[in-house]
Order: C-alpha cells, then sequence, then structure tokens
C-alpha cells in the first residue's frame, strides 16, 4: 500500500483543492491510500470517498483538530471531532477506532513533548516543515518509542503524495502502530507553503498579513533560481 496521510481540501482555510481533483491525482500518482485531513472537518474527506467509490484509492477520512497545546490529527474516523482539550479529543479518536498523529511536532506548536504521550504516530516527515524542524520531530518519535510517519500535508494538488507511507501489510492502520512500513520523502515547493497562508488570510479576513505572506512568495521564487 502506498499513503500520503495528511492532505487538505477546499473545506480547510488554507486550500482550495476540489476533493474530486485531489481523488483523480491521488490515483494518478499511484496511491493506494489518501488521508484528506481538513481543519475541523469531515466534508472534503466524505466528499473525496464518494468520489473514490468503485476506484482502487480508499479515503481515510480525517480530521486536523485544534486542541488546547495545539493540532492533533485523527485518522480513520467516522464522527467529526470538537476541539477541546488533548485529552478528550485523542480519546474521541480511539473511541471511533481511529488513530491520532501528531503533525509536524516543531512547527506551530508550544510544547511537542506535552503532546507526544497522547499519539500514536508523529509525523518525522512533513514536506511543508524544515529539514532542521523534521531531524527534531524523528529525535522526538525515536526518544518516546513511536512511529514516524511521512506525509505532504498538501495544500495544493501538485503536493499530494510528495512524502508518503509505503507498507506490504494489507492493514494499514496496524501497520502504522506497530511501524511496519517505509518512508519516500521529497519537500514541498516553498512557495506553496506561502501561498497556503495567503489563501488563510483572505479566508479569515486578516488582510494586514498579506505584504508580509507576497514578500515570503517573491523571495522564495527568487531563491529557487
Ligand atoms: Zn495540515
Amino acid at each position: 500500500m502506498i499513503a500520503d496521510l495528511h492532505t487538505h481540501t477546499r473545506h480547510s482555510f488554507d486550500s482550495v483543492v476540489d476533493p474530486r481533483e485531489a481523488v483523480r491525482v491521488a490515483r494518478k500518482k499511484g496511491l493506494t491510500s489518501l488521508a484528506i485531513t481538513d481543519h475541523g472537518s469531515l466534508t472534503g474527506a466524505l466528499e473525496a470517498a464518494s468520489y473514490a467509490r468503485g476506484t482502487d484509492l480508499q479515503i481515510i477520512v480525517g480530521e486536523e483538530i485544534a486542541t488546547d497545546l495545539c493540532d492533533l490529527v485523527g485518522l480513520f474516523l467516522e464522527n467529526e471531532v470538537a476541539c477541546g482539550p488533548v485529552e478528550r479529543v485523542a480519546e474521541d479518536v480511539r473511541r471511533q477506532g481511529g488513530i491520532v498523529s501528531l503533525p509536524h511536532p516543531y512547527r506551530g506548536h508550544k510544547s511537542p513533548e506535552a503532546l507526544v504521550r497522547w499519539v500514536d504516530v508523529v509525523e518525522g516527515f512533513n514536506a511543508r516543515t524544515s529539514p532542521r524542524d523534521n531531524a527534531a520531530g524523528q529525535a522526538l518519535a525515536r526518544a518516546h518509542g513511536k512511529p514516524s510517519i511521512a506525509v505532504s500535508d498538501a495544500h495544493f494538488l501538485r503536493e499530494i503524495g510528495n512524502a508518503r507511507v509505503t507498507t506490504s501489510s494489507s492493514d494499514l492502520k496496524e501497520a502504522l502502530l506497530r511501524g511496519d512500513f517505509s518512508i519516500v520523502t521529497a519537500y514541498n515547493p516553498a512557495y506553496l507553503f506561502a501561498a497556503s497562508q495567503l489563501i488563510k488570510s483572505f479566508r479569515l479576513q486578516t488582510y494586514a498579513t498579506i505584504p508580509k505572506q507576497l514578500g515570503w512568495i517573491f523571495a522564495s521564487l527568487v531563491r529557487r533560481r
């Protein structure tokens, strides 16, 4: 199985991806499983699941859920999980047979060391996170004996599948919990991270941050040459 375990659609405030297109691109790239993990919503995942029905692509219904200590990702969900205290969110995910992942531990998290005990797996590689922060995430996973996964955290179609997990097991959930998988890693272009922050500013009407974000996009495009 080849799985990307963290992606977004237009049902997140910082993405414009159409769920139908996400299914098309994931299949074209040869993924067998795609987790859609929108911020606080299962709508995009359920929509994608309806488009993937009858194909060789399995949609894993997921959600990126805000907690008092920052975000967690729930995978293999049946119902939306409300944001709240970290222990309650983790318990809600597991009660419905899901697993809990710690996304990009060293990007935007106040205290990853306090979060890690609540999770089943850790994102040791997130394609939108710096190599230094990913190395710290891998060390955190190792220190706490948690399997370390690789994810794209795609907010645009071209990022889907850039980082992924592969396993010969036919039960992906079990393979993740046992650490019975390999990872494939590639970074997303930096300007796409800045572009998703720009979409967020327009959606949330935080216009004051837009000039700075346009500066990031410009700087990352110039650096690419
Ligand atoms: Zn995300």
